[in-house]
């Protein structure tokens, strides 16, 4: 895979596939982060004399124009961002869009429409991967966000474009990631939380070929303490994956990875009932489990502090409500704390990272929460192997 330095881009028409898929409210962004991820691809492009052509998808407008998901607001902020002006395309492809390629000049940007207002980009249609790749001499992706995705401007397009390459921010991820797949520096950690282990049994397995020791927590957790036979009252269990929970955790067993499962916890009757919270070590009948407790921090703490690579994806608990976020905003803390390699994906736990104020103590935030998530399990990302 070329990175977007080894290309000569000089007056050529280089079309960058980006993640400008930004939170919106009434027409404003409101969060820039990954707007701001993508200029040193933008900045290098044009410095180096290309036409830039950007093109990103923006919500799920189901194939059609919704006025509401124009990227204008998009084009607003990058003006900004680069002190000159980034005009917003009518469309993303048709004779006027081309045209308007036409007139780029070295070192200027056009932003095209919405990718997804066609139902042909989400379907990899060829015709109009076709007449995306119309638009370019040069394709990089720098979206890594959607390199799970095979998609007509992710994976069509490149196959028609002989030059084509990874922009900065894609092959920082790669680097960061690939680094956990084949040569951490030990010990690696892996953090995993959320709802479900039906979502992430795939990352688990692959996970347990690799790290040294494996911290479980949020309501995945309290299937894998049923397994081991204690109570967990009304705690979110899911009774079809129980089987497999045991197989995992016989799995880490058998490889003589540490896996560190929560020995207390916040409960309450339900998650509404937050003044009602309670450290537990056993979960009593009527109670759910609702965070990690303060001896769980600790020992999670303390193998964040110990590790030479963490990496961490999901929430500790139902960190959307105060007392039970603790568990989450201490794992963010403790990560930043340390001096170890540390990578965050996921919206919730980059979130998490965010809220703490210490985003910048984070060696990495992947900006791609799914497509990280198959990437750690082993899987061949389609917008990556269409670079290569
Ligand atoms: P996921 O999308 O699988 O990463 O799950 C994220 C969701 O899991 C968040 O909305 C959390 O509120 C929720 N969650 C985490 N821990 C718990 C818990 N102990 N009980 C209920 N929900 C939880």
């Amino acid at each position: 895979m070329k990175l977007i330095d080894q290309l000569d881009l000089a007056g050529k028409r280089v079309f960058i596939r980006v993640d400008f898929n930004v939170p919106l409210e009434r027409g404003v962004v409101t969060d820039r982060t990954r707007i701001e991820a993508a200029l040193p691809t933008i900045r290098h492009a044009c410095a180096s004399g290309a036409r830039v052509v950007l093109a990103s998808h923006l919500g799920r407008p189901k194939g059609k124009a919704v006025p509401e998901l124009s990227l204008a607001p998009v084009a607003e902020v990058l003006s900004s961002l680069l002190a000159s002006t980034v005009a917003l395309a009518p469309d993303c492809v048709g004779p006027e869009v081309a045209a308007m390629v036409d007139d780029l000049g070295p070192g200027s940007a056009l932003l095209l429409e919405n990718l997804r207002f066609h139902a042909e980009e989400e379907k990899n249609d060829p015709a109009f991967a076709r007449q995306l790749a119309e638009l370019a001499d040069v394709y990089i992706n720098d979206a890594f966000g959607t390199a799970h995705r095979a998609h007509a401007s992710t994976v069509g397009i490149a196959a028609l474009v002989s030059e084509r390459g990874a922009g900065f921010l894609l092959e920082r991820e790669c680097e960061y990631l690939g680094r956990v797949m084949t040569h951490p520096k030990r010990p690696l950690v892996a953090i995993l939380g959320g709802a479900k282990v039906s979502d992430k049994i795939s990352v688990i397995r692959s996970l347990l070929e690799r790290v040294d020791t494996l911290l479980i927590g949020g309501a995945m957790a309290y299937t894998f303490l049923r397994v081991a036979g204690e109570n967990t009252g009304n705690s979110i269990v899911e009774e079809e994956q129980l089987d497999l929970a045991a197989s995992l955790r016989a799995e880490a067993e058998r490889r003589g990875i540490n896996l560190l499962l929560p020995n207390d916890h916040v409960v309450a009757a339900s998650p509404q009932d937050n003044r009602g919270a309670l450290t537990v070590n056993k979960i009593p009948n009527g109670k759910m489990g609702l965070d990690i407790g303060p001896q769980t921090i600790d020992r999670f703490s303390k193998a964040i502090a110990e590790a030479g690579t963490v990496i961490w994806n999901g929430p500790l608990g139902m960190f959307e409500v105060p007392p039970f976020n603790a568990g989450t905003m201490a794992v963010a803390n403790a990560l930043a704390d340390s001096d170890a390699i540390s990578i965050v994906g996921g919206g919730d736990s980059v979130a998490a990272v965010v809220r703490s104020g210490r985003a910048a103590e984070i060696t990495h935030i992947s900006t791609g929460g799914g497509a990280s998530l198959e990437f750690l399990e082993g899987k061949t990302l389609p917008g990556l192997a269409a670079l290569e």
